[in-house]
């Protein structure tokens, strides 16, 4: 069955959702084709204890605030996907959930988006589809080997999967500091933290705010053309969420170097100690999930698409939403996703009237 639209957006999560907000003001026919059964995004697969690093009032989309949760200045998961289904139907969005797209091609006038559905036709693309769905896991040597428990930031749920466990979780990010702290406060699991480097907290009174605005100003001076102050990495890697500061002033948030390789049964550091473990949790990033971009040959360097803003350089018709501050300041936040999505439905509207 083919259909036809103004524009396709893949993905509903935040970003897909932000999209559509500024599609339909901007009077355009669309829809939004996304591969989960139901609302929420990457946010109803994240770990039981896991909260925002904002507040509500600084963690909404365009048009309508995140209201507060009760007893919570921190949000949790649940509550965000609660917050996204009610924006979906509260902005009557065309979202179908389990629909996901295979491929984006070219014919002539339109791109072709071969999805569960069918295929439609479109006059443009956005693309949303977020890096949950593609873990990165780095090459460790013993990796094969070892005969525990391997699980990603994805996989994690909470500490009850490993009581009186020993678990190496590895990162040095918000996921690998979130995780140990979940893991280390509930008290029935050991935890060793690994990381590259010597994790970087970000000063406890700095939050998801605070970075918004860093990652803005740093934007704004690139596009000025001064020196690159590093931005939000300037700052540290981790914010100092509640559970994490408990459990780093507890002195339970203590990283080892890096591990040189895995056993059967342990991990193993260059000096010869080693660390007997039942599990390993790899917190150790994302990537974007592009891979239904693929038919359209745009791949840059480091698995991105390079874009001026939103819109991809090879393909003027594609805009890329969400993924990381390569398309647009914060783009991948909560807060941060409006922007990008106002200017993508802006250029579009701009390009289908022209
Ligand atoms: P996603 O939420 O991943 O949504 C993508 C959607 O696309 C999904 O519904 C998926 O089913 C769909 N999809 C994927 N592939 C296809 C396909 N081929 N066809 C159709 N549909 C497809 N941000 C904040 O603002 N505050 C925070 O406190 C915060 N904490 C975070 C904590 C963690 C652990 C992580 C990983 C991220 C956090 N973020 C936070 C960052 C960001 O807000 C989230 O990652 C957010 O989920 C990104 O939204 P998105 O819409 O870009 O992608």
């Amino acid at each position: 069955m083919t259909q036809r639209t103004d524009v396709v957006v893949v993905g509903g999560g935040q970003a897909g959702l932000a999209a559509g907000y500024h599609l339909r003001r901007q009077g355009l026919d669309f829809v939004i084709l996304d591969a989960d059964a139901s609302p929420g995004g990457s946010w109803q697969h994240m770990w039981d204890s896991l909260h925002l690093f904002s507040p509500a009032e600084h963690s909404s989309l365009p048009g309508r605030l995140m209201p507060a949760q009760a007893g919570e200045t921190y949000p949790d998961a649940g509550h965000v996907v609660d917050y996204l289904a009610d924006y979906e139907k509260r902005y009557e969005l065309p979202v179908q959930h389990g629909d996901r797209v295979g491929a984006v091609r070219r014919d002539a006038a339109r791109l072709l988006v071969e999805a569960d559905s069918g295929t439609w036709r479109a006059r443009a693309v956005i693309s949303a589809t977020g890096t949950w769905t593609r873990p990165f896991l780095p090459t460790v040597p013993g990796r094969g080997l070892f005969t525990g428990r391997q699980l990603h930031t994805v996989n994690y749920r909470s500490p009850a999967d490993f009581a009186d466990q020993h678990v190496i979780v590895v990162g040095g990010g918000n996921s690998g500091a979130q995780i140990a702290a979940d893991l280390a406060l509930d008290g029935k699991v050991h935890v060793t933290w690994a990381t590259q480097r010597p994790p970087r907290f970000l000063s406890d009174d700095i939050d998801g705010r605070a970075l918004f605005d860093v990652a803005t100003a740093r934007r704004r001076a690139l596009d000025a053309g001064h020196t690159d102050t590093g931005g939000v990495a300037s700052l540290g890697d981790i914010v100092a969420v509640p559970p994490v500061r408990a459990a780093r002033n507890a002195g339970l948030l203590t990283a080892k170097p890096m591990f040189a390789q895995l056993t059967v049964s342990s991990v193993q550091w260059d000096d010869g100690s080693y660390a007997g473990a039942d599990a390993v949790i790899w917190c150790t990033g994302f990537r974007p999930a592009l891979s239904h971009l693929a038919p359209l040959h745009l791949r840059g360097p480091r698995g991105h698409i390079p874009t001026d803003g939103t819109r991809a350089l090879g393909e003027p018709r594609l805009h890329l939403l969400g993924y990381g501050d390569w398309t647009g300041p914060a783009s991948a936040t909560l807060i941060g996703a409006g922007r990008p999505a106002r200017d993508a439905a802006g250029e579009i509207a701009h390009l289908l009237h022209s």
